[in-house]
């Protein structure tokens, strides 16, 4: 489910390893990945539901409506209903989510997980339980930040959280891949059957743009050199087994599939 895609932040701020060269790399081989009229970054910002024989499940909660951020005004108390009219569209409701999977707890990947009812954040799937990773959630709830506050720990308090490691498995179908760097808890999401796999990636990379250049990390990734070791890790494996890739920030439709390519990788959209 699309929530938006707007421009967010300059190139060669978002990667500062990039360069001019590198801008020139981008605008060749991910140009729809900038903004024409801005020349910025072009930021899908989207969830995943899976449905399997045994569960409904979603991966990622976007932004969110009324929510508070500062570094971001297209961010910030928003008011839109496009995100759960997408879920709706794809044959689901709120109440039939049983599981939200967030790959990480920035505000981008955690808003929808609850909404103002009555001036009070509550959980915006009244039957699921939410997955968050454990790393994570001790890094966020030490910061206090206003993410964890508004839509992290109101689905604690309504106890509907399960903190998991980087090897827990939902049901047959799903299981997490540790892909620590971007955040310190950060996990990619497999979902597996019939010897094929799909891997919605989270931020554990931005851009196509990265599989020619596992080593640019985004401004604020916490562990850089980290998030690229993870990067070179997941694109080794995504390449040898051919998996499917969703690249949760790729520009639409965010898959494809990733072949190695002399010393990096090179993105093959479908
Ligand atoms: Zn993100």
């Amino acid at each position: 489910m699309l929530e938006s895609v707007d421009p967010f932040m300059d190139p060669q701020e978002f990667f500062p390893d990039m360069g001019p060269e590198g801008l020139e790399l981008m605008r060749r081989e991910a140009p729809r990945q900038l903004c024409q009229k801005t020349g910025k970054m072009l930021l899908p910002i989207q969830g995943f539901l899976v449905k399997t024989p045994q569960h409904v499940i979603l991966i990622d909660a976007c932004i969110g409506n009324d929510k508070t951020c500062e570094f971001e005004e297209s961010w910030h108390k928003r008011s839109d209903g496009r995100f759960l009219a997408g879920l709706r569209a794809a044959g689901a409701t709120p109440e039939d989510i049983d599981f939200v999977m967030c790959t990480h707890l920035h505000i981008d990947h955690v808003g929808w997980n609850t909404q103002l009812e009555d001036g009070r954040w509550v959980p915006t799937f009244p039957n699921a339980r939410y997955i968050f990773p454990a790393s994570d959630h001790d890094h966020f709830s030490s910061e206090r930040g206003v993410a964890y506050q508004e839509s992290v720990l109101p689905v604690i308090a309504a106890d509907q959280a399960e903190l998991v490691g980087p090897d827990h498995k939902l049901g047959d179908y799903l299981s997490l891949i540790p892909t620590p760097g971007h955040t310190p808890g950060h996990v990619a999401v497999e979902v597996a059957h019939a010897g094929k796999v799909a891997v919605v990636t989270g931020d554990l990379m931005h851009s196509p743009i990265q599989c020619l250049k596992p080593e640019w990390n985004f401004a604020y990734d916490h562990e850089p050199e980290l998030a690229a070791e993870s990067r070179r890790q997941f694109l080794g494996m995504a390449s040898q087994r051919q998996d499917l890739v969703l690249g949760s920030h790729f520009p639409l439709p965010s898959h494809g599939k990733v072949v190695a390519q002399s010393d990096a990788f090179a993105w093959l959209e479908d």
